[in-house]
């Protein structure tokens, strides 16, 4: 037998899920059988309802990590004719810029200092600038310092000024309430093992069908050709183009049921919000500072300053968090040195405030 899990993920994905998400993996699946592909439409069917996108929309399910997903869109939605502008703040936009440009996408890149929000008026002023601009990407919740981007007003810009819209909710769709068509996201992009609370394996990107359809035969990547695996999953009632992840997508049904268990996506943020409440007055009470300001934290996952203490090491407090039964997360702010505690998955008040015993137990500096 294997054992149980010996420590609770704080982690923003894979992140902790429950054990009945972990039991729904123990049975095969033949990926191209008609019961298997009833449980991929009905998950299909279930996104569009949670972005409240109705039957402008469609969502497509993709192998791989999240990343993947960001990938196939781009490859997708970019012709050869097209400019992208990525607005960054942190990691992810950054590797939405890279991935563009490695795939020699035209491309500007908009940057703002990790832990600024995204200045609206900067991004108009460029879309006034650069007229060839055909597609505006940003991350919501900007995972490196947890700061929840306000996508909206840069939104209702690329709307306003005709231009496809991408999102990367990788780390907030399914716990954070949205709203897919005000302001228009046309291309959503998030991945199983997040909010959702799921185990690792696929990503999914909900689309605007009309936008979607004006991909077609554009990507010069054919095994992330979202239209592609579009199509097969429409023509053939949810088969996908080669192996799929199948023991990931029922896990996957398990975690929309338990979702909709809880009370749906509002219910769901209630409890990341009291999650991430609990942790940054517990862990200032302790004299750890967040790195963002209360206004821009996101309730996904919280960065905080190391303690200057000269004694302090991110390596010492890993350790001793993990045997008291805690994985936490390194920094990947740039300009600080910051650690970072996840709030999202199968994580709940109590867990939070067991944390806070096992940090004031171990407290070293
Ligand atoms: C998790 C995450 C991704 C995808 O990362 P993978 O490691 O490929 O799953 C992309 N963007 C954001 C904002 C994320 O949090």
């Amino acid at each position: 037998m294997i054992p149980e899990n010996p420590y609770l993920l704080l982690t923003p994905g894979p992140l902790s899920t429950s054990k009945t998400v972990r039991a729904a993996m123990n049975r095969d699946w033949c990926t191209w059988d008609s019961d298997y592909n009833g449980l991929v439409q009905t998950i299909r069917a279930r996104l569009v309802e949670l972005s409240q996108g109705g039957s402008a929309y469609t969502s497509v399910l993709m192998q791989g990590s999240g990343t993947f997903s960001v990938e196939a869109v781009l490859w997708t939605c970019l012709k050869p004719d097209s400019t992208l502008l990525v607005v960054s703040n942190g990691a992810y936009g950054k590797r939405m810029a890279r991935i563009a440009s490695q795939m020699g996408a035209n491309l500007r890149v908009l940057t703002f200092p990790e832990g600024s929000q995204p200045d609206p008026e900067a991004v108009e002023k460029t879309l006034q600038e650069y007229p060839e601009i055909s597609h505006v990407g940003m991350v919501h919740c900007e995972t490196t310092t947890g700061m929840l981007n306000r996508y909206i007003p840069i939104a209702d810009l690329a709307s306003k000024w005709e231009k496809v819209f991408i999102l990367d909710a990788m780390s907030s769709f399914g716990g954070i309430p949205l709203d897919i068509r005000a302001p228009k996201i046309d291309f959503l992009i998030s991945s199983a093992n997040k909010c959702i609370q799921g185990v690792p394996g696929f990503g999914f990107v909900l689309a605007d069908r009309r936008r979607l359809q004006e991909c077609e035969v554009n990507s010069k990547s054919h095994s992330l050709d979202l239209v592609d695996q579009w199509q097969t999953m429409e023509t053939n009632q949810g088969k996908w183009r080669f192996t799929s992840p199948t023991h990931t997508v029922r896990a996957f049904l398990q975690a929309l049921s338990e979702l909709d268990e809880e009370g749906g996506v509002e219910a769901r943020y209630r409890r990341y919000c009291e999650n991430h409440r609990l942790l940054v007055q517990g862990m200032e009470a302790l004299g750890i500072q967040a790195f963002l300001p209360p206004t821009d934290q996101s309730p996904i996952i919280t960065a905080f300053r190391e303690p200057a203490a000269p004694n302090f090491s991110f390596e010492k407090l890993y350790n001793l968090l993990k045997s008291e039964g805690f994985v936490i997360y390194p920094g990947k702010v740039s300009q600080a040195p910051t650690f970072r505690i996840g709030h999202i998955g199968h994580v709940f008040p109590e867990d939070i405030r067991q944390l806070l015993n096992a940090v004031e137990r171990i407290k070293f500096w």
